[in-house]
């Protein structure tokens, strides 16, 4: 579904991705770890091309997303996003929230629009708080608002980044549950995230990342439970 080649990002004179070659395969969860600072917010805004690689390609379903030619809003359309801050319309009841890009971006009708925004909603367990504004929600709600508004748009592939960190320890699990269920209903996920038990539990890939190179990627039982680099090991223990 995702193909990355030899992708190169700096910011000035900083060279953030040094080199990274990735694939994600339809219905994968992939989780990325590794140390603050080493790229992952990067790389994820690498395969939307919210950040312009200076070198290397990034292919969705087959087309190449950093050629000029390419149809990047049809592209982007086929990914949703979820970050740490929820970034949710504040002037926009839930269900606008989640209505919105599906009436702008996609056209369809208003009623169908809410039809799937409820549905998507009930998904994430919030059916009750269609009617609410943001501000009236935990953040765990809000960031389950965020999701439920990515799927409205029937992405292909779901990018989140750090979606619980910006949450109280309480407010994780909830947003944790509904990622599982996604993973489990067979959604395309890749997944930048501090929870290690999420990656194990979850993930079909982990890929572990420092200083703007994958140092190594393989089944959670290997790179979390028995990894096979020193980097790797010495990010572990400071964070399990
Ligand atoms: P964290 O775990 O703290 O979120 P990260 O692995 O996601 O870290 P990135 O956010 O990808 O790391 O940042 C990698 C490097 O790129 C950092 O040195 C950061 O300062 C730099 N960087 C990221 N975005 C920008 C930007 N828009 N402009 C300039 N520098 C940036
Ligand atoms: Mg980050």
């Amino acid at each position: 579904l995702v193909e990355i080649q030899n992708l190169h990002k700096s910011f000035g004179s900083n060279h953030v991705l040094r080199g990274i070659d990735f694939t994600v395969e339809e219905g994968e969860v992939v989780c990325v770890i590794g140390p603050s600072g080493s790229g992952k917010s990067t790389l994820l805004r690498c395969v939307n091309l919210l950040e312009v690689p200076q070198q290397g390609q990034v292919f969705v379903r087959g087309e190449d997303i950093t050629d000029r030619d390419c149809h990047l809003d049809a592209a982007r359309q086929q990914i949703g996003m979820v970050f740490q801050q929820f970034n949710l319309f504040p002037h926009l009841s839930v269900l606008d929230n989640c209505t919105v890009a599906q009436t702008t971006v996609l056209k369809r009708s208003k009623a169908a629009a809410e039809q799937i925004a409820r549905d998507t909603l009930d998904r994430v367990g919030l059916s009750d708080k269609v009617s609410a504004y943001p501000m009236q929600l935990s953040g765990g709600q809000q960031q389950r608002v965020a999701i439920a508004r990515a799927l409205s748009m029937d992405p292909a592939l779901m990018l989140f980044d750090e979606p619980t960190s910006a949450l109280d320890p309480e407010l994780v699990g909830d947003v944790l549950t509904v990622m599982r269920k996604l993973a489990l209903d067979g959604m395309t996920m890749l997944v930048v995230t501090h929870e290690m038990a999420f990656a194990r539990e979850v993930a079909d890939r982990v890929v572990f990342m420092d200083a703007g190179v994958i140092v190594e990627q393989g089944p959670p039982a290997e790179v979390i439970g028995n990894p096979k680099e020193e980097r790797t090991r010495t990010f572990l223990r400071r964070v399990l």
